[in-house]
């Protein structure tokens, strides 16, 4: 585990509003206590991500920016990467937090990328209010990009 997922001095959830579920509170507060070393320099918009495997291990993930704006790697696909560089491919849900009042939504090269291990993936966006959304990948993006060219 990258970050402290049991760090006792932060509490976040459960969100005001929303149901208690174990497994959801501790992926978001495996994201949130990433999110301070998310490198944000130019935008200043902090995003953190956890995502869990179908084995039970997370692997986290957040943004970091480029003064070549276009070379900005996302948290999503920076917790793919991790995940995959350690030999995991199989994975059941993710979470994504923000410091932003809006639900940090994954942008579509993630959920093209996400769909490539996950086609059924949770998803779980919370917003600097600690309230959370889930969703499925097949929600966020409906008609996925197939390569058809394999022999
Ligand atoms: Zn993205």
């Amino acid at each position: 585990m990258q970050c402290n997922l049991f760090n006792p001095k932060i509490r976040i959830f459960p969100a005001k509003g929303s149901c208690f579920n174990m497994e959801t509170d501790k992926l978001l507060e495996s994201a949130r206590v990433c999110l301070p070393r998310a490198y944000a320099p130019y935008s200043g918009y902090r995003v953190a991500a956890a995502l869990l495997t179908t084995k039970g291990e997370v692997f986290n993930g957040v943004n970091v920016e480029n003064a070549s704006l276009g070379l900005t790697m996302c948290a999503e696909r920076v917790a793919v990467a991790a995940a995959v560089t350690a030999g995991h491919r199989q994975f059941s849900r993710l979470a994504v937090v923000a410091e932003g009042e809006s639900p940090p939504f994954p942008c579509g090269a993630c959920r093209q990328v996400l769909h490539e291990f996950a086609p059924n993936l949770q998803i779980i966006v919370a917003s600097r209010d600690k309230e959370y959304q889930t969703f499925t990948l097949p929600e966020l993006l409906p008609h996925t990009f197939e390569f058809n060219g394999k022999k």
